[in-house]
């Protein structure tokens, strides 16, 4: 593991333009990215893939580590000054594209390759590709983001808590989902609106409950959310009367926010069997 830096202040000298559409908020605190890169463990084996390197602040110490990292950045502006700093290392290998939009499927150098995932993430796109990236999940190992502080509890909440929610079912479903630690505005150039925070996923290899048809149980999760507070069998109508949502052991009244995700999947995969 690298040494952490004294300097705290990481130099912005470029002077390039940070845009707004692009989500740019760079990270500008040496011991915060020294943080983050601890928490991820770059090893030498390891086939990163980095979304959004922006002016290389998480690149640059991963870089120097691992054998292979695939960078991805939409902003054209960003590509000449990533080619130059990083060109002539082997690791580098640099995709001009939208993250949201990419077959990670490419990157792959045998079928059951194994590949990590990192992102200081722009927010505005932070969930679409987070469920992009699931759909290759049988080939990621782990994925560490910095997002919206709200975001990231709403990953990880716990059913019962207010944060409790679609997005909670849907990553926890998926992967196993570790809050690290927060990061203030202060550590970013420009400085965002919001507090931010790290996550960490863990994308299970074998699921602990299993919904039958996955795209039908993204829709089943999203419906049984439509209404906030309302009950089970309101927000179900058209789908499961209170009779079927018994007889999945589940009380009708019951609060969507209330259920643990192995209920939203038995509930579900009953829906699919009896609407055939
Ligand atoms: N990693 C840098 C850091 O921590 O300082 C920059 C992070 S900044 C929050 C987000 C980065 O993602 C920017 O470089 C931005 O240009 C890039 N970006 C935004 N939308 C993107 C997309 N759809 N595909 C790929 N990169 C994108």
């Amino acid at each position: 593991m690298r040494n952490t830096r004294s300097g705290k202040r990481r130099p912005q000298s470029s002077g390039h333009q940070h845009k707004k559409q692009f989500g740019q908020n760079f990270l500008n605190n040496n011991q915060i990215i020294d943080r983050i890169v601890a928490s991820i463990r770059p090893q030498a084996d390891d086939h990163m893939i980095e979304i959004g390197p922006g002016e290389a602040a998480l690149t640059d110490p991963i870089i120097r580590v691992v054998k292979h990292l695939d960078i991805i950045e939409i902003d054209n502006d960003l590509i000449a000054p990533l080619k130059i700093k990083f060109a002539t290392l082997p690791a580098f290998h640099l995709h001009h594209t939208d993250a949201l939009k990419f077959d990670y499927a490419q990157l792959l150098q045998a079928e059951d390759e194994q590949l990590r995932v990192v992102g200081n993430l722009p927010y505005n796109i932070s969930s679409p590709l987070m469920f992009h990236l699931l759909k290759f999940a049988a080939n990621i190992t782990d994925m560490h983001f910095m997002l919206q502080k709200e975001v990231v509890e709403r990953i990880c909440a716990q059913p019962g808590g207010k944060q409790f929610g679609r997005l909670s079912v849907m990553m926890q479903y998926y992967c196993k989902t570790e809050y690290l630690f927060d990061v203030g505005p202060e550590n970013f150039t420009p400085p965002p609106k919001v507090d931010s925070a790290i996550v960490r996923l863990l994308p299970y290899k074998q699921k602990p409950v299993i919904a039958d048809d996955e795209a039908l149980f993204e829709k089943f999760v999203k419906q049984c959310f439509t209404l906030k507070r309302k009950t089970l069998r309101n927000n179900l109508k058209g789908w499961l009367d209170s009779e079927q949502i018994e007889a999945c052991g589940i009380s009708p009244s019951a609060r969507s926010e209330t259920l643990q995700v192995a209920d939203f999947v038995k509930l579900c995969n009953f829906y699919q069997q009896h609407s055939e």
